[in-house]
């Protein structure tokens, strides 16, 4: 067991990738802060959290009496933070106790980092630009340093609908199509049973929302979408959810007040150092992988 860990710590390419992201977290905040984004802290402990559309194993923390779940995603602070900033972003630790079937999918950790960002009164595809000029920015930064395997793509990527890949592909489009594309590009319009309340319904079932996805077989790079922000609304979309209002009084609270409107997206870090170095598994993009099913440190 401390073999496999002492060994991975002096392992070359995972050594060679860990350097690299750093320089991609580099480029990221200096990208973000010439556009004017202001970075907070992340959330680690909170009694909101996302309650994601897919199983997780629960991480909850009993503090004098209150009960705190582990962040599995910023995105109800991301909202609240509209209240003060305009533009945010925050490099946001995230844990969610993943079932071991995802263990073998190369993408998935029981504990990663997403740059989660958010901006206010935007719209999914000013959200969209920005993240294809970033992945620009950072690509051709890198490579004047670095030999990375990804190119730095075209802008604008290609735009599909899930409704024209789910009937091209079938279930298991994001496999197929990410095996087949030689530039990252974007998947819009999910329907609502595959995501949370949170992300706008713009048309009945149909999100305005988007995932971006990685060519060559790297899957998925991130999700995010316009966000839903007026009080009756998120209580509909709770409800049609399938939850109880009760677990999001909290959450209620604020919106009752009044959320801004938005638009934002979160990109795993580890995910895009994969892909940058065309790496197996996200396992080898980090010193300390908390492994799915397996002792880590
Ligand atoms: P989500 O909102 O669930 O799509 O998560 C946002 C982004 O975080 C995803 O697009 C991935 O890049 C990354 N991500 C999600 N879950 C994991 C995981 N278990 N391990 C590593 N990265 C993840
Ligand atoms: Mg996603």
């Amino acid at each position: 067991m401390i073999d496999g860990i002492y060994s991975r710590l002096k392992n070359e390419q995972v050594r060679r990738a860990v350097e690299i992201q750093s320089a991609i977290r580099m480029e990221m905040k200096r990208f973000l802060h010439e556009r004017g984004f202001v970075e907070i802290p992340p959330v680690i402990i909170s009694p909101l959290t996302d309650p994601l559309r897919h199983e997780t194993y629960e991480a909850h923390i009993n503090y004098y009496g209150h009960r705190y779940s582990l962040t599995k995603s910023m995105i109800f602070h991301k909202q609240l933070a509209l209240l003060s900033l305009n533009k945010i972003f925050s490099f946001s630790p995230n844990i969610r106790l993943e079932p071991l079937e995802r263990r073998e999918t190369g993408r998935h950790l029981a504990e990663f980092t997403q740059l989660d960002l958010e901006i206010r009164d935007a719209t999914r595809e000013d959200v969209m630009s920005l993240v294809e000029d970033m992945l620009v920015h950072i690509l051709s930064s890198l490579r004047k340093k670095y030999d990375v395997e990804a190119g730095v793509p075209k802008k604008p990527f290609e735009r599909i609908t899930f409704a024209e890949v789910y009937r091209r592909y079938g279930e298991d489009f994001e496999t197929l199509l990410s095996k087949e594309k030689k530039e990252p590009f974007w998947i819009i319009d999910m329907p609502i049973h595959s995501r949370e309340f949170y992300d706008y319904e713009y048309k009945p079932g149909v999100l305005r929302d988007m995932d971006l996805i990685y060519p060559m077989g790297f899957g998925e790079a991130a999700s995010g979408g316009e966000r839903e922000h007026q009080y009756e609304r998120i209580v509909d979309r709770i409800r049609r959810g399938g939850y109880h209002l009760e677990d999001f009084s909290i959450y209620l609270e604020f919106a009752k007040r009044g959320l801004p409107s938005s638009a934002g997206i979160g990109i795993g870090i580890e995910r895009l150092t994969r892909y940058v170095c065309s790496l197996d598994s996200v396992e080898d993009a980090t010193l300390f992988p908390k492994v799915i099913g397996e002792f880590s440190i």
